[in-house]
């Protein structure tokens, strides 16, 4: 029977289908019975449901070098007085 430490080692493999079916069904099974490591399944399969819009710039590079500078030039103005 797996163990509460086993899932966190098993979880991404377990979200991402790597693994055999014997193993999954072990890890299904302590899901069965342990509220913890399903809530904490169901946390990972949000962050990595989210991930993809994560590494997704907010601003095109250009937008984000002039916002930046902007924002450089200010706390320079800020700090001169
Ligand atoms: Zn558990």
């Amino acid at each position: 029977m797996l163990k509460c430490h086993d899932i966190a080692h098993l979880a991404s493999d377990y979200l991402e289908r790597q693994m055999s079916l014997r193993a999954r069904l072990a890890l299904a099974l302590h899901l069965l019975l342990c509220g913890k490591c399903r809530a904490f399944i169901q946390q990972l399969r949000i962050a990595l449901a989210l991930y993809p819009q994560l590494k997704r710039p907010v601003l095109p590079p250009e937008q984000a070098q002039a916002l930046t500078a902007q924002v450089l030039r200010k706390a320079a103005e800020h700090r001169a007085g």
